[in-house]
């Protein structure tokens, strides 16, 4: 099949890489099975330029990747592949990843815009970390013994579910890769999966060390595409048992219906956030400002949980935010191969435009811009991490996901106050504190409607971690031991032992 082969020479990392593209069904890279099928242009989103045209995806891919699955499920995987040698896999799948790391965040920086030395550090260090920990869990599936009555044995089995279709956004593309497909290779499930169309380069690569680790052809099938097309035959298809979604509200509405209309596929949805950010006059200072500036410059904005209403109590009001545009001031906006940058360019012209609109819609509803609010140089998508005050909670840009360098300040009295004003909101994917008072904090974070309360410490995620959202923040948790409920079913086997039919 085709291949992307880029050679890179930034001072960051060194090397020729090749990288298959194309539509990976049972282990074959090649182009759509659909002779109407186009080409996807990839852009690096520093320069604008198309960096390759990979081949499309189409329904007609995923009705073959699906076929795949079903035959590894019944085969090679599931039932017929025990727990260590699953967990064998994963262990190895980590190995591998660790070997490219360097590989891998280059991809990650060329195609996404993160910077490589995030990329390096978050993205694919903690990638191999998910697959590592769904590794240790592969043999530690278990059921239960139920006590029941003395003439019957009565047991759970935690079996795979089946064929589950994955959505993955752009964000974090090998780290939504690795939240997806480790823990549902761990139980036993086979996958179809789509990554972003905007970012599949990592998710290619990844086709090459599955291939690598000796995991069977037709576990994973990755099919790239857009969602209209691709995503939405892998949501309505009757042949997948589960489908996991992460991205937009409005697209998780769509999966959820398409998921109803078909077979009633198990459904898990990680969607958008406005993240309230709280800091209490009782807090260590300078931390706060640190942290509350990472909470929401971090991947330059574009994080689902990032804490983008920054609530500040009056008494410290004035001070933090003169603080807090010192740090905004210092953060470097350049190449993402560039050592000093933090932020690189936004992942695209659509998400470029649609945060200037946001920034336009602050100022004409009367938000004061503090920092920041225009382009940065002339090529590429880079915006000035922006801060807004005087921000009142009926405007737009606090109501509504910028997924930008974008946040929006408010000053508050009471404890009381600040809980009522976090929680206005429809979202409830996760949120922040900041306090030195214990007592404090405990009582705040019951009180938050999130899936996440970071306690003096924000945007920190683990694999033994549950991550996802209360309200239209989602369905289901990733991460942790509760992932593993969203690839298995749960089966009850009642034995009768000597009981007569009455
Ligand atoms: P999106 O929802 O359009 O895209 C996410 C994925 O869904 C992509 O792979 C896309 O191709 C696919 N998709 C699009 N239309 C589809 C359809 N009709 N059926 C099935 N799949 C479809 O997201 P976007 O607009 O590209 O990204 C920005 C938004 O994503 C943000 O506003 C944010 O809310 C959300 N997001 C959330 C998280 C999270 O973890 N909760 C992570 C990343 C992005």
């Amino acid at each position: 099949g085709p291949v992307f082969a880029h050679h890179f020479d930034h001072s960051a990392f060194k090397g020729k890489v090749e990288v298959p593209i194309g539509v990976f069904v049972n282990g074959q890279w090649g182009t759509s099975a659909d002779k109407n099928a186009k080409t996807i242009d990839v852009i690096n989103p520093t320069t604008g330029e198309t960096l390759v045209s990979i081949p499309e995806g189409m329904p007609a891919d995923v009705d073959l990747a699906v076929k795949a699955a079903h035959k590894a499920f019944e085969t090679t995987w599931g039932l017929n592949c025990d727990g260590p040698t699953r967990g064998k896999y994963l262990l190895k799948l980590a190995t591998l990843i660790e070997r490219d790391l360097d590989i891998l965040a280059s991809l990650e920086a060329l195609d996404n815009g993160k910077t490589f030395t995030a990329a390096k550090a978050f993205d694919v260090t903690e990638s191999a970390a998910t697959f590592r920990y769904y590794g240790g869990w592969a043999d530690k599936i278990e059921g239960k013994v139920l006590e029941v009555v003395p003439t019957k044995f009565v047991y759970t089995r935690h079996e795979p579910v089946g064929v589950c279709g994955q959505i993955i956004p752009w964000n974090f593309p090998l780290y939504m890769f690795s939240w997806k497909v480790a823990p549902a290779l761990a139980t036993g499930c086979t996958i179809v999966i789509k990554p972003s169309e905007l970012t599949p380069l990592t998710a290619m690569y990844m086709t090459k060390l599955i291939k690598e680790s000796g995991i069977p052809d037709g576990v994973v099938n990755v099919i790239t595409g857009y969602g209209p097309t691709v995503g939405n035959a892998i949501a309505s298809h009757p042949g997948v048992d589960k489908v996991a979604f992460t991205g937009s509200t409005p697209v998780g509405r769509k999966v959820m219906e398409e998921a109803s209309k078909s077979n009633i596929k198990k459904v898990t949805l990680e969607l958008g956030g406005k993240g309230a950010n709280i800091i209490f006059d009782d807090c260590d200072f300078e931390e706060a400002v640190k942290y509350a500036a990472q909470g929401i410059f971090f991947n330059h904005g574009q994080t689902c949980c990032a804490g983008s209403r920054l609530f500040v109590q009056k008494g410290i009001y004035d001070k933090f935010i003169q603080r807090f545009q010192e740090a905004t001031s210092r953060i470097k906006v350049g190449d993402p191969f560039d050592p000093d940058s933090y932020q690189g360019p936004q992942v695209s012209q659509v998400q470029y435009d649609r945060i200037m609109h946001y920034v336009e819609c602050g100022k004409q509803e009367g938000a004061k811009v503090l920092h920041g609010g225009q382009r940065v140089g002339k090529a590429g998508f880079f915006i000035e991490p922006t801060v807004f005050g005087d921000v009142t909670s009926n405007m737009k840009i606090a109501r509504e996901e910028i997924f930008g360098p974008v946040i929006v300040v408010t000053a508050f009295d009471t404890e009381e106050e600040v809980i009522a004003a976090a929680n206005d909101t429809t979202y409830g994917l996760a949120s922040g504190v900041f306090t030195q008072d214990l007592s404090r904090a405990h009582r705040v974070s019951a009180l938050l409607k999130a899936g996440t309360v970071w306690v003096n410490c924000y945007n920190e995620l683990h694999p033994q971690v549950p991550f996802g959202g209360f309200r239209e923040s989602g369905i289901g948790r990733e991460c942790g031991p509760y992932a593993l409920e969203n690839y298995t079913e749960i089966k009850a086997v009642q034995i009768n032992l000597s009981a007569k039919c009455a």
